[in-house]
């Protein structure tokens, strides 16, 4: 177990972790904010690493690199997913983890920010690997996770099992059940109807509140949709749902297009058949680099990080993007697509649907009371709205993008509940 408490992140090079960097030093320098607080605020409370032995399902031992990062714990405890992916490295858990704090802070969801990861590529190992691992991992973590400390959840290559092995390990480290420790998990467990869509019924709202904003009629509307997986599938259906043409869906194999429209339920069926939306019939296959660039009104992308950069940003022909996912929009990038007046919806407003669900499973749990699926949703879209004005309120006042006004509205939040608490000792 290594402890590190680092000065200043200072990342070398482009990745999500300078990108993250610039988001807040933009707010900063906003919001007139430098000196300490500064300081305080690129710096992340907490580091852990850890080292995660795994025995193999043929008796052989791999040692995989694991991470949990606490940025920021000034609005309450630590909250954010936990990644199983081979690209998972310090820096990209910091960016990730600040990112958590100000989407928090952007929702008015009591928590500071955190996330967690191992390098490791799950579909290179059995459900019984997986387990172990995840076991393992939780209990190297332990000392600094629990309901009123660090709550991890889903992110990318982790599930609602994932969660049931590190609640149940947790557990019993403690002696009791602790359904608190974690959200996202399976709804027989303590999970939160709703909380499996919570991200991409969000990122639906979202979008069609920007539809509306640059007065754009759903059934007039093309988009594509770039990740097939937890956040990018339901976000397709809920937006076809809306009248929303999806013309193009992606994931890591591949890429289909339906001038028509794609039927986001059969092809649910198939990827769900096949492990890919690749080979759907009836659709033409295309490149899958393609799909940020199409020429569609909307683009989703619901993936992963840096993939508008400053080779393809330029190339992009829709008016909006909502980032589905976190980090996809380069700082080159997004000033690419602000000079060529896309509205870009940033990740901390637009898929924060996850982490709004994700207080609701928190909250149901320590009330021991579940809520319905019709209350949940209507919570969390009353959530999004909010927050959805919040930010074109503070971008009008200040002439700023949508991404500068969430960043500085949340760093504002974050910056009043550390001066209200003051500083120990
Ligand atoms: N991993 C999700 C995110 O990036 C959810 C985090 C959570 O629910 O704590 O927002």
């Amino acid at each position: 177990m290594t402890w590190s408490t680092t000065e200043a992140a200072a990342p070398t090079g482009a990745g999500p972790l300078t990108d993250a960097l610039s988001q807040l030093d933009n707010a900063l320098e906003h919001l007139g904010i430098n000196g300490g607080i500064k300081k305080m605020l690129t710096t992340p409370r907490r580091e852990l690493m850890v080292s995660v032995p795994l025995r193999r399902d043929d008796g052989s031992i791999a040692v995989y690199s694991g991470y949990r990062v606490q940025h920021n714990f000034s609005r309450g405890p630590a909250k954010g997913g936990l990644r199983y992916s081979p690209s998972v490295d310090l820096d990209e858990v910091r960016a990730l983890a600040m990112w958590m704090t100000w989407k928090c802070a952007l929702v008015d969801v009591p928590y500071g920010g955190a996330k967690g990861g191992i390098a490791i590529d799950p579909r290179e190992h059995s459900q019984a690997e997986l387990e172990r691992v995840t076991r393992r991992y939780t209990s190297e973590i332990l000392p600094i996770i629990g309901p009123t400390k660090d709550i991890p959840a889903p992110d990318i290559g982790t599930d609602e099992r994932t969660m049931a092995w590190m609640m149940d390990t947790y557990s019993a480290a403690m002696g009791h059940t602790v359904p608190g420790v974690v959200t996202g998990k399976p709804v027989s467990l303590g999970g939160s109807y709703g909380r499996a869509s919570a991200t991409s019924r969000g990122v639906a709202h979202i979008a069609l509140m920007a539809l509306a904003a640059r007065g754009m009629d759903p059934s007039r509307t093309t988009a594509s949709v770039q990740g097939f997986g937890k956040v990018g599938r339901d976000a397709a259906r809920f937006l076809a749902a809306a009248g929303v043409k999806v013309l193009a869906v992606s994931d890591i194999d591949g890429a289909v297009y339906d001038e028509r429209g794609l039927d986001i339920g059969r092809l649910s069926e198939h990827a769900e058949r096949h492990g890919s939306v690749e080979g759907f019939e009836g659709t033409e296959a295309i490149d899958p680099a393609s799909i940020l660039t199409l020429d569609v009104d909307l683009v989703v992308p619901a993936a992963v990080e840096g993939v508008l950069t400053a080779e393809n940003a330029g190339r992009v022909r829709a008016s909006i993007v909502v980032e589905g996912a976190n980090g996809p929009t380069t700082r080159e990038a997004d000033a690419i697509l602000n000079d060529a007046g896309v509205l870009v919806v940033p990740d901390i407003l637009a898929n924060a649907g996850g982490v709004v669900v994700s207080y609701f499973e928190w909250v149901q749990a320590n009330q021991a009371y579940q809520w319905s699926e019709r209350d949940v949703n209507d919570r969390l879209e009353e959530r999004m709205t909010r927050a959805w004005h919040d930010v074109v309120d503070y971008a009008g006042a200040h002439g700023l993008s949508y991404r500068e006004a969430a960043t500085a509205l949340a760093v504002q939040r974050v910056t009043e509940a550390h001066r209200l608490r003051g500083l120990y000792p």
